[in-house]
């Protein structure tokens, strides 16, 4: 449980830390959370770490059109964010809230989750109801990447090696909208067997759309789109669920086999609509 001989730089600037990914060994390191215990078991072995905790990066601003939270923002303050909790972005907030325990939550930050790449992390789930887009950073300029292309595979980001995440874009949903994430945690470990989040947006009482985003459940956080159709057309969201569910390869080990999987990934994708819809008219928190 010792890491690899590794040197550290702190970087002075954005600019610093682009700079110093340069080097193809390099690694940045936000809030080491995930990247020591990597480098501790040396599955990640880079000769140089890149300390970005003390950029500028931190912060979640509030614009016309949408909501930056900035890369180094740690998951307990975008769970505190009253600009997410008390209007319809409140998914991303629930899904800050889920994640591992307070000290996990006061050190990890959203850059350093997304940039990981877990397909057990609650955080996938929020970016793709909300349609999300994941900024990033290199010499070569910036670029907002969608979170439905950004999630690639196990710990596979379309992030490349010498670019920084600086923010996660939200955009304010038009008209009466509502989000939320429910999930089903592992109570060991803290992350998701199953993650859901919903945004709907409804008009005369009835749900004109909807997006959902699932995490926790296979290699690749995905959005279930069958069930996104029923919660619009009043179809069984739960039947929905079950089928964008199948079309999955769904994970399974000694303690929560897949069928329980499937089971709670179709349960809490109908909360999260449930819960959504409650909100977006006015009802529930
Ligand atoms: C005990 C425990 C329980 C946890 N439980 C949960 C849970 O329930 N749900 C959940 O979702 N997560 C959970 N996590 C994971 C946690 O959310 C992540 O470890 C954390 O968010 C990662 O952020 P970080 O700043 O610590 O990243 P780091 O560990 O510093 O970095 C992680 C990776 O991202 C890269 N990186 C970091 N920041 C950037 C950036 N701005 N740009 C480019 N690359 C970057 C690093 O190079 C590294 O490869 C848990 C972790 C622990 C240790």
């Amino acid at each position: 449980m010792i890491p690899a001989e590794f040197a550290y730089r702190r970087a002075t600037s954005v600019e610093d830390a682009i700079a110093a990914l340069a080097d193809p060994d390099a690694k940045v390191i936000a809030g080491g959370h995930s990247l020591v215990p990597m480098m501790k078991l040396r599955l990640a072995r880079p000769a140089l770490l890149v300390d970005i905790a003390g950029l500028p990066l931190g912060g979640i601003s509030d614009g016309a059109d949408e909501v930056v939270i900035g890369a180094l923002t740690s998951h307990a303050d975008i769970a505190r964010a009253t600009v997410l909790s008390a209007g319809p972005l409140a998914a991303a907030a629930e899904c800050a809230a889920s994640v591992g325990d307070a000290q996990v939550r006061n050190a990890g930050t959203i850059g350093g989750s997304v940039a990981h790449g877990d397909p057990a992390s609650d955080a996938p789930a929020a970016l793709l109801a909300l349609d999300a887009r994941v900024r990033v950073l290199s010499a070569a300029g910036q670029r907002d990447v969608p979170a439905t292309e950004f999630f690639k595979g196990p710990f596979w980001t379309a992030l490349g090696e010498q670019e920084l995440v600086t923010a996660v874009v939200l955009p304010k949903p038009a008209g009466q909208a509502g989000s939320a994430y429910a999930s089903v945690e592992d109570p060991a470990s803290g992350y998701p067997l199953a993650g859901a989040a919903a945004l709907v947006v409804v008009e005369g009482g009835r749900v004109v759309s909807a997006r959902i985003g699932v995490t926790g459940v296979s290699g690749t956080p995905f959005r279930a789109t069958a069930a996104e159709a029923a919660a619009v057309s009043g179809a069984s969201v739960g039947d929905a669920a079950r089928e964008d569910i199948a079309g999955q390869d769904v994970f399974g080990d000694s303690r929560f086999d897949e069928e329980y999987r499937r089971h709670i990934a179709a349960i809490v994708i109908g909360r999260a609509v449930e819960r959504a819809v409650a909100r977006a008219q006015g009802g529930a928190k």
